[in-house]
């Protein structure tokens, strides 16, 4: 029987979002589903994953890999893929799935798409997913040829998430760590400060650009976001003016997003930062021009001064959250 595996990633002992979306996925198939989970505390999942209704659960439970190495993630997925041959393999399309699964692919000789926001996969595994180009201009359809192994790796956000009807008790294999040795160490990750969602990972958006004026107007950004739990963005514009740094900018050659929610405030909405974040669900856009490009994207536009809009919106969501 063919089956489909997903890439399990989790934080704190649960399973990410983007996991559930993809076993949801998974689900939707009607194959045989396994996860594979890399890292200190994978064989605790077997529990969650049992209840998303996972057969077959692949734990790599070792400290070694609790931060990214890219040869010794590669070594690891690919030996496990060799060995199962599913029939698709999900992962989140995030920084790590992307530098990590093009290198399993060609280790394994099958082909990879990264950064679908469609997918269907047939009874007898096939797959069909769409994934933007050209800076959202258009979506291809990708199909695979002549791959036995389809690689599939989705943005986050863009499958709903539906409960398993009938909980499972997987089995749980514990996948050994490579003998051979590797040719690179990964000393330290360092990672950023604010204890926030990864905006590819991100529900709610709160972004900013260069209508705010300088480094200190990003602040009413800052505070909108704090306020919604959500994770702030920003353009290229103010990144390159060294407002905030570059893990926030948003854009083609800064991060693509897809939240349920976001916000641009003070941003024109050039192509190359709709480019990154129109595939959210729900735009909102705050800009004193009237004719600024980011109101065609957005499902709800507000026409006026940042300054005195979002400082009350702020306040308003603050009584409405308290309750
Ligand atoms: C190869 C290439 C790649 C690029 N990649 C990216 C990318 O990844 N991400 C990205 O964002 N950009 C990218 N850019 C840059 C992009 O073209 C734009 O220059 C940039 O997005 C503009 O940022 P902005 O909207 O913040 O600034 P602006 O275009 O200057 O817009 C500022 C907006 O704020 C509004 N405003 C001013 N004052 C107020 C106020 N008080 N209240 C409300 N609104 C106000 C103005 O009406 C205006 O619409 C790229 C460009 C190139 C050439």
């Amino acid at each position: 029987m063919s089956q489909v595996l997903v890439f399990a990633e989790f934080a704190n002992g649960q399973l990410k979002k983007g996991t559930l979306e993809l076993l949801s996925a998974a689900r939707k198939s009607g194959l045989k589903i396994q996860a594979l989970a890399l890292g200190s505390g994978a064989k605790g999942l077997a529990d969650q994953l049992g209840k998303e209704g996972v057969d077959q659960v692949f734990a790599a439970d070792d400290a070694k890999l609790d931060q990214y190495n890219p040869e010794l993630f590669a070594e690891v997925v690919s030996g496990v893929l060799t060995a199962q041959k599913p029939a698709v393999v999900l992962a989140s399309s995030t920084m790590l799935a992307r530098d990590l699964f093009p290198r399993v692919a060609a280790h394994m000789n099958v082909g990879v798409t990264s950064d679908c926001t469609e997918l269907e996969i047939s009874g007898s595994g096939d797959v069909k997913a769409r994934r933007p180009m050209y800076s959202g201009k258009c979506t291809a359809e990708v199909a695979f040829e002549n791959s036995p192994t389809k690689i599939v790796l989705m943005r986050p956000n863009q499958l709903s998430i539906t409960p398993a009807t009938a909980a499972k008790t997987p089995s749980v294999e514990a996948v050994s760590m490579p003998a051979k040795d590797l040719k690179t160490l990964v000393k330290e990750i360092v990672k950023g400060t604010s204890g926030k969602l990864d905006l590819t990972e991100a529900n709610i958006i709160v972004s900013g650009g260069r209508g705010l004026k300088d480094a200190a107007g990003f602040k009413i950004v800052e505070d909108l976001a704090n306020v919604l739990g959500a994770t702030a963005g920003a353009s290229r514009a103010i990144v390159d003016a060294g407002w905030v740094p570059h893990t926030m900018q948003v854009g083609q050659t800064g991060k693509t997003v897809a939240p349920t929610l976001y916000i641009a405030i003070g941003i024109s909405g050039a192509i190359q930062h709709l480019a990154g974040m129109s595939g959210s669900k729900v735009i909102v856009a705050i800009n004193k021009d009237a004719n600024a490009p980011i109101f065609q994207k957005a499902t709800y536009g507000i026409v006026g001064d940042a300054f005195e809009i979002v400082p009350a919106l702020t306040e308003e969501f603050k009584k409405l959250l308290a309750h």
